[in-house]
């Protein structure tokens, strides 16, 4: 990465006095890579009040000074770009999303998701070892990607997981263990396990089998993240150690004995993942992104769906609940559509978070959880991933939607068309 060197600014105006040329009538070196953004309204991510007039500079990929206009120093031959009357807030982190099984597919998702500003998606538990293969990669113009191979399940016949891998059925601790170390010898970020039975349907993962599956998956150094729907598996897998929910409570509300165990596992992160209101939602915002009859079908479905109500109104006065508790709340969207965190974001504010709180947790407390040390927040060091929005998420959290440009590691992501 290129640094300002101060040395070779002084060597080339050396030069020019000797050369006799007035300095003061030549325009200085151009910094390449170097760059200010000015006069724009800065989230950094981090929950401190927004700067109302900020300049950051960002130096390649990496943001080398932020604060108020007037107190951040830009350098001689920077190039600069007025943000004035825009919002800049960090890109979105979904830590629960599901990868496209084609690296084609998939790489024109981690594009579209990018376009709309996220910078990392983590897959959950239905990938291929071809897929897992694509972590760690950077693609030009496309979001990081994450994942948690192939999770672990009880058999659930019948039950399809297309267009995903299908993931292990566990009878046995023995099963559980040998699971997580093949996707341990995969190097994937975490483990997932889904304890759920469906409705009644399935025998779900007792203690007994995902208690040594959470054991394993420490002993390789990984985490597991749990898809739950009952408040007791809740209380069952936060005794046994797990380090996180994919989803929240969602058949009662939380009882003091789960606050209280929240309360006993300061790291566990909860990825609320409401799952939509079960009400029409504004879907104009697409238009220009989306094919039209993409749009047309959406909106078929974008219909009232009352038992989705009754269960959001339990997921949201949970939500709020852990949150005022202090539970670590990170982001997740589920399924696969590239542009779901605008609308996630919109139903946690309606669940009862703040748009700050809702921001935060979508950019630092998601980039903590996947412990992404550069990124996360608008802050010197970190990776310069942000958005530009033409209006204030802080005012109206659909304001997200609102993209005039994305930035990813420094460079805009080209956004003339849709990938
Ligand atoms: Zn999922």
């Amino acid at each position: 990465m290129r640094r300002l060197n101060l040395a070779s600014i002084a060597k080339v105006a050396t030069l020019f006095a000797v050369s006799g040329l007035a300095i003061t009538a030549c325009s200085p070196p151009p910094l390449e890579g170097v760059t200010a953004y000015e006069g724009g309204r800065l989230i950094i991510g981090n929950g401190s009040a927004p700067i109302e007039n900020a300049t950051f500079v960002v130096d390649g990929s990496e943001i080398i000074a932020v604060g108020p206009t007037g107190e951040v120093e830009v350098p001689e031959g920077a190039g600069r770009v007025s943000l004035a009357g825009k919002t800049v807030m960090p890109t979105i982190i979904n830590t629960h999303m599901h990868a496209y099984q084609s690296r084609e597919e998939f790489t024109q998702d981690l594009k579209r998701r990018a376009y709309f500003g996220e910078s990392a998606a983590m897959s959950l538990g239905l990938d291929s070892p071809e897929i897992v293969a694509m972590r760690g990669e950077t693609i030009p113009g496309a979001a990081h990607f994450f994942s948690a191979g192939l999770g672990i399940t009880a058999p659930e016949p019948g039950r399809s997981f297309a267009p995903y891998t299908p993931p292990y059925h566990i009878t046995t601790p023995e099963e559980g263990r040998t699971a997580v170390q093949e996707q341990a010898a995969l190097n994937v970020d975490i483990i997932k396990i889904w304890v759920d039975d469906r409705g009644g349907q399935y025998a779900k993962l007792t203690p007994e089998l995902y208690g040594p599956i959470i054991e394993e998956a420490n002993t390789h150094g990984l985490r597991v993240t749990a898809h739950i729907f009952a408040l007791e598996d809740a209380k069952g897998l936060l005794k046994a150690g797990v380090s996180s929910f994919a989803h929240s409570i969602r058949d009662t509300d939380a009882d003091d004995e789960v606050m209280e165990l929240f309360a006993q596992h300061p790291e566990f992160v909860l990825v609320p993942n409401l799952g939509g209101r079960g009400a029409p939602t504004d879907l104009t915002w697409l238009r220009g992104s989306l094919p039209d009859d993409e749009i047309a079908k959406l909106e078929e479905g974008n219909v009232e769906r009352p038992d989705a109500q009754a269960a959001f109104g339990i997921q949201a006065r949970n939500l709020v609940k852990m949150n005022d508790a202090g539970v670590s709340i990170a982001f997740g969207t589920d399924g696969s559509t590239p542009w779901a965190s605008h609308v996630e974001m919109e139903d946690m504010v309606a669940a009862g978070m703040t748009p700050m709180e809702v921001i935060v947790s979508a950019t630092q407390n998601s980039a903590a959880f996947l412990r992404m040390e550069n990124a996360g927040t608008l802050e010197v060091g970190k990776s310069a991933d942000f958005i530009v929005l033409d209006a204030n998420p802080l005012d109206n959290i659909t304001n997200t939607r609102m993209i005039s440009d994305v930035y990813l590691r420094g460079e805009a992501v080209d956004r003339a068309t849709y990938p």
